[in-house]
């Protein structure tokens, strides 16, 4: 207790008032979280969405190496960022309405207990980057827009076009099959949208955590539209006493449950990883709007959870059961990594 407090309650004892204080100290004692999550035994470990294998893979070698959490994990990350053939993300993300492509990034880390975040960032591949350089380099915590470029080219960055022809030519067919009675004429043919985001969760065999978590957010937007991704305790969340948790899916529902908070914070008060993204899952379905749900009150819409904590557990939920199809295909799993042996792993889910 540093020595003005001290005083405080000293004043508060000459007025007769000492009681409530004693009870607050009482009750801010029961507040205070336990310094490390019972039993810590940390180990070198990485997990993260489904696009994320080649990246955590990357991320646990560099750890092993001796390299810190959130560098690592930014460095896994960056390899779907530049990757034009992922159309969720950095270079090739399918763009907003206009055809423009915008990035959220976000990102903590554990030791420092410091963040940062970047919001409709256009013209810079990496993102992940930035938000770091925001983490490091400033006393804020977002950038978003046009500043946030400045800032981004300030630091050297480079700025390029983001719209692969891949990811031009779907939205292009995405805008002509619009609306039938413009003066588009339609066109067949199927068309991605964007169902991802590259998350990676980290923790070092020293106890260290990181976390980061990227997107060009849901495709065509309406510009200016900033999802989950860039928003602390949404789209990551990491604490070094608890452990680290990061979401990929709808992102308005994940920012309504501040979703990844949650699971932290479930996995501090006792639950598994894995049983801490469903709790995170069911809040979703408690925090959602009835023109969301079915007639059976659950969501349409997918939102997926990835966690470790702090002893080197690690789990993942999605909201429903995959196809069999999908489940055919590798779907429903989630990315894991310990030094030599990155793999996917099955999601647990909410909803049969
Ligand atoms: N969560 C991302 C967003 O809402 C999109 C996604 O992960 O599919 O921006």
């Amino acid at each position: 207790m540093n020595t003005s407090r001290k005083s405080f309650i000293k004043t508060l004892g000459t007025f007769g008032l000492l009681p409530w204080a004693i009870t607050q100290s009482a009750a801010a004692q029961q507040l205070t979280t336990p310094s490390r999550l019972n039993g810590s035994n940390p180990k070198t470990l990485a997990v993260g969405s489904r696009n994320a294998l080649r990246g955590v893979e990357l991320a646990v070698s560099m750890m092993a190496d001796g390299q810190d959490p959130l560098d690592a994990a930014v460095e896994g990350v960056k390899i779907q960022e530049l990757d034009p053939d992922d159309m969720s993300v950095g270079y090739g993300g399918l763009p907003n309405e206009h055809g423009v492509v915008q990035l959220d990034a976000s990102c903590m880390h554990g030791p420092t207990k410091r963040a940062g975040a970047v919001g409709c960032l256009e013209g810079i591949k990496t993102p992940s980057e930035v938000a770091k350089a925001v983490l490091e380099l400033t006393d804020h915590i977002m950038l978003v827009g046009d500043d946030a470029k400045t800032f981004a080219l300030q630091l050297g960055f480079q700025e390029e076009n983001l719209l692969t022809e891949r990811a031009r030519e779907a939205w292009l067919r995405w805008k002509r099959n619009l609306n039938p009675s413009d003066n588009w004429l339609n066109e067949d043919g199927s068309n991605p949208t964007s169902t991802g985001t590259v998350h990676i969760s980290a923790l070092t065999q020293q106890g260290d955590v990181g976390s980061i978590t990227t997107t060009s957010g849901l495709s065509y937007k309406i510009p200016g539209r900033v999802g989950d991704s860039p928003i602390i305790g949404a789209g990551q969340y990491c604490d070094q006493r608890v452990g680290s948790a990061g979401s990929t899916g709808r992102g308005e529902a994940n920012i309504m449950a501040c979703g990844s908070f949650y699971v932290v914070e479930r996995m501090r008060s006792g639950e598994s990883p894995e049983q801490a993204c469903l709790s995170a899952l069911q809040r979703v379905v408690e925090m959602t709007e009835s023109r969301l749900l079915d007639d059976d009150g659950r969501p349409r819409f997918n939102l997926n959870y990835y966690a470790l904590n702090v002893n080197g557990e690690f789990g993942g939920a999605t909201m429903r059961k995959p196809s069999q199809r999908s489940l055919d295909n590798g779907g429903g799993t989630f990315a894991v990594a310990e030094p030599g042996n990155a793999r996917l792993e099955p999601m647990a889910w909410l909803f049969d």
